[in-house]
């Protein structure tokens, strides 16, 4: 079974070939999410088509197209059903038209973060247990769930993968979502530069004189004793294990698998977010397994051929 994968993110969009269950070659490029979906959409199926000719492939070898979007997707119609400032005029595009147009393939659609929970679970921080909620830490926060062997759904499609969105402080600002002082708009990515800009020691952070304000760039300085980096980096911690301790008492998991950019530059948070997510989480039984991903971005584009496999199981 060959799958071209196309894993939309909130900064890049990594596409993939994925031939009998192994990824043959991936490739990124930019995200330009704030200018729509229907603009980027020729340069997608371009970067596919070479993708496919360094392969020596034409799509008409290939049985599946698939497709991540960081929002709410309507799996079985192939439709965005709500998008959370990316891509804003996706929910008025027929995917499964273009798909069918451009390479005359059939469509799988997925969000993103479930895909990428389903790639961990199938080959790896997840091998093994049925009981797992992945989060994503970047542009947005993304959370999955899989419960007692089931990838959680809903029957909108939105279980398990709002986790970003719930609510950490009831002061906080309004969400893309509409909601107040959700997780992804207290300490994400997106919010970072607005969030430095507003506190007292700014004005004399090494912060301001960053070209672009990532989280990388805040643990690098809060080492240096920075102390608006220091106080930027304690508040990413304190909100992300909140949403991630909500996350355990809603679902009950074994294991935590943490992804995403922040997770990828690293930087030395991950013992101090697991120590404050033990500390408040209430598991009676024993402690959550709390482990970083191991496929990084082949998460997305791996869960996505395993998407098509059970989709048209007669291609397998
Ligand atoms: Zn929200």
């Amino acid at each position: 079974m060959i799958t071209i994968a196309a894993d939309l993110g909130g900064t890049k969009i990594k596409l993939g070939v994925v031939i009998d269950g192994k990824i043959a070659q991936q490739t990124s490029l930019a995200a330009e999410s704030g200018d729509g979906l229907l603009r980027q959409l020729p340069q997608i199926a371009y970067e596919i088509q070479r993708l496919l000719s360094s392969l020596g492939l034409e799509h008409r070898h290939c049985n599946a197209l698939g497709l991540t979007f960081p929002g709410l997707v309507e799996p079985k119609a192939n439709r965005v059903r709500a998008t959370y400032g990316k891509w804003d005029d996706a929910p008025g595009i027929d995917l499964g038209a273009w798909a069918n147009k451009q390479f005359g393939l059939p469509l799988v659609m997925e969000n993103d973060t479930r895909l990428a929970l389903l790639g961990e679970w199938r080959a790896g921080a997840g091998a093994g247990c049925n009981n797992l909620v992945l989060v994503t830490l970047g542009t947005g926060l993304g959370t999955a769930t899989v419960i007692e062997g089931n990838l959680l759904e809903g029957v909108h499609g939105q279980a398990g993968v709002l986790g970003g969105h719930f609510s950490t402080n009831r002061q906080g600002a309004r969400c893309t979502c509409g909601n107040i002082g959700c997780a992804e708009a207290e300490a994400s990515t997106s919010v970072l530069a607005r969030i430095a800009a507003k506190h007292p020691d700014f004005g004399t952070s090494a912060i301001r004189l960053c070209s672009n304000i990532d989280y990388s760039a805040v643990f690098e300085l809060a080492r240096q004793g920075d102390s608006c980096a220091l106080a930027l980096k304690r508040h990413g911690v304190a909100v992300w294990a909140q949403m991630i301790v909500n996350l355990i008492h809603a679902y009950d998991p074994e294991r935590i698998i943490l992804g995403g950019g922040i997770m990828a530059g690293a930087g030395d948070f991950f013992d101090d977010l697991k120590a404050a997510i033990l500390s408040h989480a209430h598991t009676p039984w024993g402690q959550v397994d709390i482990v970083a991903g191991t496929l990084g971005s082949s998460a997305a584009l791996l869960g996505l051929d395993a998407l098509a496999r059970q989709r048209f199981p007669e291609l397998a």
